[in-house]
């Protein structure tokens, strides 16, 4: 096992990886900014070390300050996290350079996933169904009108560096393809530097549903069932639950199969996720997520499986410590983001939280950095806590989540808290009908 593991993230994230590595006895050194001395991982760190002032290119992505700080205290393993440096193959490339383990896929799999264009590609290839779309990267407007009379429209322009929803635009018709397809470019041109952009159908009313997998070095690979991450907001998830509503028993072992299936046959390592639409019984690949996923906690209550644990235990070489037949779902489980955002305008309200009480009891687990007298900082994402609620069955689950966000208090800034307090009691909700328009275009609109 490793002797000791850097943790190059903040916030909530790197208080999860420092849990495990705290529950399996390895010693841990946190890497933070100026901004986040008081931070609660920082606090209950084993050992940290600042990289840098707030700005995240100058310390959570600081690369050589990142290796100075695993060289002066002697780590031999980093656990990038969630966000930041995850999903960036350089940097796992350069990790490795210096004799470090990196906890995480290997570079080649994080470098064909970051670019969504040869993700679809590697994707198909093995065996995964795909939205309809152009073959590759479309470089010229007559090229996508080409692409638009073999698929049709409502057409979705998309960036191949595309992540957080950026870089995508809507063609309804021919009429706005060309505006949409410059417009697309342009900002993921600003947002990445990369302006290639690709085309895909444009689904009217689908759900997002994506399924963990997780793979050894000795050729075991396990899905973990679906996440039902439908509810979004400008393509931000806010609410995830464990099962789907909308999957019966038997599309739940169909989707999970063909995910487990392309994780060999891709050769992968460690956890990951595959991303789908689903539309009328119909799944549809988007995209592969090479890292932990911020709503992993929903998968780990309903299976009883500790993902950054076997993460680090596939790093370091273990076998899974359990085989498909030994993965069992069990009750419902559901996570609300809690973000320092006002309820109605989404505004983020960083600031001092002069009172908190999370809500606990049976079934409650919170993943938050938060403690009275805390500084949510302006700097980085306005996540400040994360409530996972697990029941027997999806009804107690809702229940229970509900007297869950009536015991939770964070003041006095503002949060989305009283919006997930309404969410709840939506018919949308608890009928589990929604889709991924349902927020925006029913909730949010009424
Ligand atoms: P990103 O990496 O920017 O988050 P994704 O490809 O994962 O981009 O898509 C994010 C969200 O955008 C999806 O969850 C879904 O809500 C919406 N979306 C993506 N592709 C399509 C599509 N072809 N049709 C309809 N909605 C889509």
């Amino acid at each position: 096992m490793f002797k000791k593991i850097l943790i190059t993230n903040r916030g909530d994230v790197a208080l999860r990886v420092l849990r495990a590595c705290k529950e399996m006895n390895i010693p841990s050194v946190i890497v933070h900014s100026t901004a986040d001395a008081d931070s609660m991982p920082v606090r209950l760190a084993d050992e940290s070390v600042c990289i840098g002032p707030p700005s995240s290119a100058e310390s959570y992505l600081n690369i050589p300050a990142i290796l100075s700080a695993a060289a002066i205290t002697g780590a031999d393993a980093v656990h990038p996290g969630v966000g930041f440096l995850s999903e960036n193959a350089d940097f796992a490339e350069i990790v490795a350079a210096h004799g470090l383990t990196f906890i995480g896929p290997e570079p080649h799999h994080i470098r064909a996933m970051g670019d969504k264009v040869e993700a679809k590609i590697t994707a198909e290839a093995a065996g995964l169904p795909l939205v309809p779309g152009s073959p590759g990267a479309v470089h010229t407007i007559d090229d996508a009108r080409k692409v638009a009379a073999d698929v049709g429209y409502p057409l979705l322009v998309k960036a191949a560096s595309g992540g957080g929803g950026r870089g995508m635009k809507v063609a309804e018709t021919a009429d706005n393809l060309a505006e949409a397809f410059s417009a697309a470019r342009a900002e993921a041109k600003a947002a990445f530097g990369d302006d290639t952009v690709y085309l895909e159908r444009y689904l009217g009313l689908p759900r997002h549903i994506e399924v963990q997998v997780i793979a050894d070095a000795h050729g075991n690979v396990v899905h973990l069932g679906e996440r039902e991450c439908s509810i979004q907001r400008r393509h931000q998830k806010l609410f995830e639950e464990a099962p789907s509503p909308a999957l019966t028993a038997d599309e739940r072992h169909k989707i999970g199969t063909v995910a487990a299936e392309a994780t060999r046959k891709l050769g992968y390592l460690g956890v990951g996720t595959m991303e789908f639409l689903y539309e009328n019984g119909e799944f549809f690949f988007i995209e592969m997520n090479t890292r932990l996923q911020v709503e992993h906690p929903i998968t780990e209550a309903i299976t009883g499986i500790d993902l950054v644990r076997e993460q680090i235990r596939i790093a370091a070489g273990k076998p899974l410590s359990f085989s498909q037949k030994d993965v069992t779902f069990t009750g419902h489980a559901i996570e609300c983001r809690i973000n320092a955002e006002h309820p109605e305008t989404f505004m983020p309200t960083p600031g001092k939280v002069t009172a908190f009480h999370a809500a606990g009891g049976p079934g409650v687990r919170v993943d938050s950095c938060l403690y009275s007298g805390y500084s949510v900082p302006p700097y980085y994402d306005s996540l400040i806590a994360k409530l996972i609620v697990y029941g027997d069955d999806r009804d107690h689950c809702l229940a229970r989540l509900k007297r869950a966000l009536q015991e939770f208090v964070v003041e006095p800034i503002p949060t989305t808290l009283p919006l997930h307090l309404r969410l709840v009691d939506a018919d949308g909700i608890k009928d589990g009908s929604y889709n991924i328009r349902w927020l925006e275009e029913v909730f949010l609109a009424d």
